[in-house]
């Protein structure tokens, strides 16, 4: 029998699928379900990344993507059987600071915030229902984007707008929490004297952002009420002044749709460059619009760990991860060499061969690269609303 916990990460045409054992951090199997819709595709590997065939499915919705996942895992684990299933879901309001076992009135709270996020709660939740259908009587868990964050300081939830608005839950909840939360947790294991202290980490994704954390716990984070604020990322624009935003529903007469499409489609390196959103076509291309880009992108990084070592009141580490914080050796070279001041000095052999550790012998400020692992931590979450512990399994 092979006893496991599903993790499930939906987003607005994607879907990750990770199939855990009960004990142990490496994945069984993982799944990626991409332009879910007429042209969906389903890609899954085993346990040690070679890619495997898909069952047969309808890729066309996340419902038919998660069946197909199941029934591809079914086919290379015949004796397979699903104990909890993990969901990420992106925003836990003010209320929610852990995982949460999920019943019908949760699901309706949720649905409550579905406002603050409207590009990707609902696909968060009906990844839920789905899997609620397809696994009747299987705890299933939802893991906040937001709950790392829930313990800020008021000073760092706050907008300094009329307090009602405040009062109806216009904060700045921040985002990235299960990436922060692994990266806490990986740090904790193999430099406790360092997660004991004051740690800007930088996620750097396809979506980006930093987060001050001091002994574990989230101080400040780049991301807002929205995952817009403030570094650029692949195709969101991060931090822009809010009267732009109103040039452009006054003077070019925007809707909110067309908006939000610039803002979350069109901006960022995508926008910048005029190229690619991708940071590895970026940095290949010798087109000065991509140079630009990169600048920006490195620029913005610079400012943030700036004003996340300011929000801690100093910095002992600088953490990267993401797929261009774990992978670009260029990006985090450029963010690292106007931070000197900061105690930052990066060893370039170190940099090279994405060591653990790329900062130099003597530098006051160590710089590290931590893959993360979000998937790994719905998994733990799963495996605790099954009752599953790391001794009892
Ligand atoms: P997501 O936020 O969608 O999970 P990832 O964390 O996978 O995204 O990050 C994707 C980004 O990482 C892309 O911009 C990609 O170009 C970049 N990236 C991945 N590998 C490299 C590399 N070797 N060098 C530079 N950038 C890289």
């Amino acid at each position: 029998m092979t006893r496991a916990v599903l993790t499930l990460n939906a987003g607005s045409s994607s879907l990750k699928v990770g199939l855990f054992p009960a004990t142990g951090d490496a994945a069984l199997a993982t799944g990626l379900a991409d332009r879910i819709g007429p042209e969906g595709v389903l890609k899954l590997k085993d346990a040690g990344g070679t890619p495997i065939a898909a069952a047969p499915g309808d890729i066309s919705t996340h419902a038919g993507a998660v069946r197909a996942a199941i029934d591809s895992f079914a086919a290379l684990y015949p004796d397979l059987q699903i104990l909890a299933v993990g969901h990420r879901v992106v925003h836990g309001g003010d209320r929610f600071e852990a995982p949460v076992r999920i019943t019908e009135d949760i699901l309706q709270q949720l649905d409550r915030l579905s406002p603050f996020a409207p590009l990707h709660q609902p696909h968060n939740l009906a990844g839920i229902r789905g899997a609620m259908a397809s696994f009747a009587g299987v705890p299933q868990v939802a893991c906040f984007d937001t709950a790392f964050h829930r313990r800020h300081p008021w000073v760092n939830d706050a907008f300094a707008l009329p307090r009602e608005m405040y009062d109806e839950g216009v904060r700045r909840y921040g985002f990235h929490g299960l990436s922060y939360e692994y990266v806490t947790s990986r740090l904790a294991e193999i430099a406790p004297h360092l997660a004991a202290g004051r740690v800007v980490v930088a996620h750097l994704g396809n979506g980006a952002s930093m987060c001050a954390i001091q002994n574990g716990r989230s101080i400040a984070s780049t991301m807002g009420f929205s995952a817009l604020d403030g570094l650029p990322m692949g195709t969101r624009c991060g931090q822009v002044d809010p009267g732009v935003l109103l040039y452009l529903m006054d003077q070019k007469g925007l809707g909110a749709a067309e908006i939000s499409d610039m803002l979350y489609k069109r901006s960022g390196l995508l926008g910048l460059s005029g190229i690619s959103n991708d940071m590895r076509t970026l940095e290949a291309s010798d087109r000065p619009e991509a140079a630009q880009a990169i600048d920006y992108f490195v620029f913005r990084c610079q400012r943030e760990v700036g004003a996340m070592a300011a929000a801690l009141g100093g910095i002992d580490a600088l953490v990267f991860c993401g797929g261009i914080g774990e992978n670009s050796r260029l990006v985090r070279a450029r963010i690292c060499e106007r931070l000197g001041w900061m105690g930052i000095e990066i060893d370039h052999t170190r940099n090279a061969a994405n060591a653990a550790v790329v900062s130099s012998e003597v530098a006051r400020t160590t710089v590290m690269v931590v893959p993360t692992n979000e998937e790994l931590v719905i998994a733990r979450a799963a495996r605790a609303a099954a009752g599953l512990t790391e001794d009892a399994a």
